[in-house]
């Protein structure tokens, strides 16, 4: 299905700009965001590229975790004493991850912040092992009651927050390609930290997205050509501290609520980013075998894995017939690390 070539490169492959085409990072939600896109009139272009950069601020608004005022926020003090009424938005994308958490068997679930919040990955903080497990059993989607009729969302056990950071960035990159596509922009890359989506090609090539080695950041295990897609990354290294030889990082398994070690990185290849970013995170804490049979049976996404010994796996219709031999070569060179 896809071409698989196997080379060091740079994260998302710089050309120099040329006529029509304009590109541009900005630090919003807490990462960085790239938009490149081409249109003929630069008027159109530049528009195009504010646009996003104001969709991405007025999502980080709304559902920051971080900044007080945000609709997530002001949802996460509320809805413990009542049913708190919240925007179609914000009540349609609860939605959407509590149907993750039905596709992924609980492996995703946005209450995991029950216990989330007792982590400070920047000031290695976390709960000793007797109040992980006390704050573990407060995580179960199903303790979200969701009124669909008057839009409100209210907790059924004290102690349950949600936190949308393993969704929210994806959203966004759609959001801001429906924009784009709406103005006639027809070829644009949107990424907002390892979330990406591509419309389009880029000069009649397709987009080339690398996957970073999980332990050396300059390093690619793979670069994959696409079109028309997205793509999400997830990995132990964006934020973590190490304790004892022990690695805790942001990607939560809602069983234990401690740090999911079975893999180092997750690529998910979907048709939207909202779908790539909550599989990457789920098929994270499912780990090689569960997450690549959840992967397999669902059509039109495909899947590669980094796993904790620097091995790298496929989904079935990655599997390129000419590449078995330059896997091989992958896999030593991330297991070298
Ligand atoms: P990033 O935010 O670095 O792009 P991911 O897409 O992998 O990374 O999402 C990780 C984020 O997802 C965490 O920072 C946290 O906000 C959230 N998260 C962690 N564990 C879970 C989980 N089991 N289910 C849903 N969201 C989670
Ligand atoms: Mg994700």
């Amino acid at each position: 299905m896809y071409t698989l070539s196997l080379f060091l490169s740079l994260l998302v492959i710089t050309v120099p700009v040329s006529a029509g085409w304009l590109k541009e990072n900005a630090d919003i939600m807490g990462t960085r965001i790239t938009v490149e896109l081409f249109h003929p009139d630069p008027a159109v272009a530049r528009q195009g590229v504010d646009r996003v950069l104001a969709e991405m601020r007025r999502i980080d608004h709304a559902m920051s975790p971080y900044l007080a005022t945000s609709e997530l926020a002001q949802l996460n003090i509320r809805a413990r004493q009542h049913a708190f009424a919240v925007s179609d938005e914000l009540f349609t994308l609860i939605q959407r991850a509590q149907d993750f958490s039905d596709l992924t068997g609980g492996a995703f679930d946005i209450t995991f912040a029950s216990v989330g919040f007792l982590y400070d990955y920047r000031k290695a903080i976390r709960p000793d092992a007797a109040r992980r497990k006390k704050a573990a059993a407060l995580i179960d989607y199903h303790n979200l009651v969701m009124d669909k009729d008057r839009h409100t969302v209210a907790f059924s056990t004290p102690g349950v927050r949600i936190d949308l950071g393993g969704i929210a960035k994806g959203y966004a990159v759609d959001r801001c390609i429906r924009l784009l596509q709406d103005m006639g922009i027809r070829q644009a890359l949107v990424t907002a930290g390892g979330d990406s989506r591509i419309i389009g090609d880029r000069w009649g090539r397709p987009w080339t997205i690398g996957i970073r080695d999980p332990r050396e950041a300059d390093k690619m295990v793979a670069v994959i050509p696409l079109m028309d897609v997205a793509v999400s990354t997830s990995g132990d290294y964006q934020r973590y501290f190490e304790e004892d030889g022990v690695r805790y990082h942001h990607i939560i398994d809602p069983q234990s609520g401690d740090s999911a070690r079975e893999l180092r990185s997750v690529t998910i290849i979907a048709p939207d980013a909202t779908t790539s970013d909550a599989l990457s995170t789920s098929v994270f804490v499912l780990g090689t075998r569960a997450g690549l049979a959840l992967v397999n049976r669902l059509p039109g996404i495909d899947a590669i894995l980094v796993d904790r010994h620097g091995e790298l796996h496929y989904s079935d219709e990655l599997q390129p017939a000419e590449a078995a031999g330059e896997r091989h070569a992958a896999a030593t060179r991330t297991s070298a690390h």
